[in-house]
């Protein structure tokens, strides 16, 4: 085919997109800003639909050989520290050969993809400073020079050179509160008999508590809370505030004596304007951001990858324009109608202050775990299962 493309970001997007672009023939450089891949704990879970993706690519045995199996998540009734609803991924079985999730720390995939990328140019320590193109090439400046390409990608992540090099708006909205995601060997398996994925509601203070394999495989959990308006950054991360945090989470000890990590993250919901601009094209985080509640964003942005690589491999045989906008229509709306809209909806559902409406809601996810219809319907919607047919449906 002989034709170019350039990835701005070796993130899991970047890389998953690299990957799916070589396998389909393209000449792929990807450039990456920093020296190594990013570790800090970000995305861990890894939905059904995104599975079948990453198993195309042959990526399965991998993620689940790295990564912990989790069938089941909770709900949990933090004030009274009570199960609301335990769901089994296992009654999408009929609809995807993956009735799972994966636990798995998106360095982990990042590292999994690079060690499959043969005759892939990568680079490291390359940060890209803007974006050109004429009607036949784009190309990307960076300290060492330009490299001019066919398509340009951007995945470089929420705060994307290239989005902002395009001038598209990013819209939407920050939200006042940031996420505050402490880790621990604490084994609340052991403590709670709880799943390895939970949501407590609590119009206190929600909890988001999860657990993944660690590098070395031994397990460990991270804790997400919201933190308060007004605190400041010492006060969220600092002993005394983990402390206080985490003591109410297990009764028998204290999970803070066994913290191995901090971290504070910014919060936001937005969605780029476009996410083509003529021969560049946005994906992941760059086109689109959204509270972790969920665990969709990285998600949606393995699918921007996989749709982005085969809608170029498209182009290329038939020179249709339309399969390019197709890009646009299909991962703009299908965040907008999933991913935003369930990320927003779950933060509201565990963090609901008024009794009457908090009751409503917790008596809505109890229904869930009592009627496997309601139950279905909603895996469906959470694993981004229909967000992949609703896409297919569109252009
Ligand atoms: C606490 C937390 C928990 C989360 N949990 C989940 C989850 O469970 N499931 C889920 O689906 N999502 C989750 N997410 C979201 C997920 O982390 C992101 O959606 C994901 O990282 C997006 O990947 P990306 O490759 O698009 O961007 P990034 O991971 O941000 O990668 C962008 C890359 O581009 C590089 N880069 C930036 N600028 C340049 C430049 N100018 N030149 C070259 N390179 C550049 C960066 O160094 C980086 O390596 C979570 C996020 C947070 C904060």
């Amino acid at each position: 085919m002989g034709q170019s493309v350039v990835v701005v970001g070796a993130g899991p997007v970047g890389a998953v997109f690299a990957l799916a672009a070589a396998r389909r023939g393209f000449d792929v450089t990807l450039l990456e800003a920093e020296q190594a891949v990013e570790d800090a704990p970000r995305a861990a879970t890894v939905h059904p639909s995104t599975l079948a993706m990453l198993g195309e690519l042959g990526l399965m045995d991998d993620v689940v050989a790295r990564g912990l199996v989790a069938r089941y998540f909770d709900f949990w009734d933090r004030p009274e520290r009570s199960l609301i609803a335990r769901l089994d991924h296992n009654v999408l079985r009929d609809v995807t050969p993956y009735p799972f999730v994966v636990q798995i720390e998106q360095h982990k995939i990042v590292n999994m993809v690079l060690e499959r990328l043969s005759g892939v140019d990568v680079r490291f320590g390359a940060a890209v400073t803007g974006v050109t193109q004429d009607a036949d090439s784009a190309t990307v400046h960076t300290s060492e020079g330009p490299v001019t390409a066919d398509y340009v990608i951007g995945a470089d992540g929420g705060r994307s050179t290239v989005r902002k090099a395009l001038g598209i708006e990013f819209e939407g909205y920050t939200w006042p509160e940031r996420f505050l995601v402490l880790t621990t060997l604490f084994d609340f398996q052991s403590e709670l008999d709880c799943s390895y994925r939970n949501y407590w509601a609590d119009p206190r203070e929600w909890v988001n508590l999860f657990k993944v394999a660690g590098d070395d495989g031994k397990g460990r959990w991270r804790a997400v809370f919201p933190t308060t308006v007004g605190e400041t950054d010492e006060e969220a991360v600092g002993d005394e505030g983990a402390r206080a945090r985490l003591s109410g989470l297990a009764l028998s000890a204290n999970p803070a004596d066994q913290l191995v990590h901090r971290k504070l993250y910014n919060v936001h919901q937005r969605v780029a304007a476009s996410f083509r601009s003529g021969r560049v094209f946005l994906a992941g985080d760059a086109a689109h951001v959204n509270n972790p509640i969920g665990g969709l964003g990285l998600n949606c942005g393995i699918h921007d990858a996989v749709e982005l690589a085969s809608s170029l491999h498209t182009f290329a045989a038939t020179a249709d324009e339309n399969v390019l906008d197709r890009y646009d229509l299909r991962r703009r709306t299908v965040n907008i109608e999933f991913v935003q809209q369930q990320t927003v909806t779950n933060k509201r559902r565990l963090e609901e202050k008024d009794p009457v409406r908090r009751k409503e809601r917790l008596a809505e996810l109890a229904a869930l775990g009592d009627h496997a219809e309601l139950e279905l319907k909603f895996l469906m919607n959470s694993s981004l299962l229909n967000s992949v047919a609703r896409a297919a449906s569109l252009g």
